[in-house]
């Protein structure tokens, strides 16, 4: 199931205008318009989960572990 939230729940208000690099596509938004998901990642070849940041639904889709997408 996809959740996401809105960055203004987790970011406070005086960051909301910077930019962010979007991890899949590589835009440079500001961070208030995007989404935050929870997603998985590698970290020393282990796979964790935490927030993730990206500049839409799409690219978060996109950009998420294949195995925790139904994909492997
Ligand atoms: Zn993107």
């Amino acid at each position: 199931m996809l959740h996401s939230a809105s960055p203004t729940i987790f970011v406070p208000p005086e960051r909301l205008a910077e930019t962010a690099t979007c991890p899949n596509c590589s835009a440079k938004v500001g961070l208030w318009g995007g989404v935050i998901h929870l997603g998985h990642y590698h970290f020393d070849g282990e796979v964790r989960e935490g927030l993730i940041w990206t500049c839409s639904d799409w690219c978060f889709l996109s950009w998420e572990h294949p195995a925790f997408m139904g994909k492997c």
